[in-house]
């Protein structure tokens, strides 16, 4: 990272809702101290309910996170997967995932544990991983030119602590201890 000052942060969530619940108080933080925070979605969210139909609920979590995502004044991307359908590695995948980095030019991206619940999660999580040193490589070619530093990952806590073992805590408030 290249220090305190005006850092770039991309919040790589699978889900509408990933970022906000397991590391929005730290977004949130970021922003107030300052920096640049991007969250970015891999899916829309379409199959989060029982009864709301997909392109229905789709719309209506993009709304929710995009008004979440303005309370920090962060841009958020969408890479267009439906939920469930990121499907291991693939060259496909991989190639936006490393596009979406080098769009951004993030210094720290936060996202998801490789050990964790949903496949959709540890899928991210395995190509944020492979796509964050790819983004240097300058003679893989995508829409966007190479970084130049491969970004820091920060993996944050999946739901119950599912064999997590952290290093590193932020306290939102520190007014609070
Ligand atoms: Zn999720």
């Amino acid at each position: 990272m290249k220090g305190s000052d005006n850092m770039r942060i991309l919040g790589l969530g699978a889900h509408p809702d990933d970022l906000e619940i397991n590391c929005g108080g730290t977004l949130a933080r970021f922003h107030q101290l300052g920096h640049q925070v991007v969250m970015a979605f891999a899916c829309s969210g379409d199959k989060g309910h029982f009864r709301i139909p997909p392109a229905e609920l789709a719309e209506i979590r993009k709304q929710e996170a995009q008004e979440a995502a303005a309370v920090i004044q962060a841009k958020s991307i969408w890479l267009g997967y439906q939920d469930g359908e990121i499907v291991g590695e693939s060259l496909q995948n991989r190639d936006i995932f490393i596009d979406l980095i080098r769009q951004v030019q993030p210094d720290l991206i936060l996202t998801h544990s490789p050990v964790d619940y949903h496949a959709d999660h540890t899928a991210v999580s395995r190509l944020v991983v492979d796509a964050a040193f790819m983004s240097t490589v300058p003679h893989l070619k995508t829409r966007y030119p190479a970084l130049n530093d491969v970004p820091q990952i920060y993996f944050i806590e999946p739901y119950g602590g599912m064999a997590f073992q952290p290093d590193v805590y932020v306290i939102s408030n520190p007014h609070i201890l």
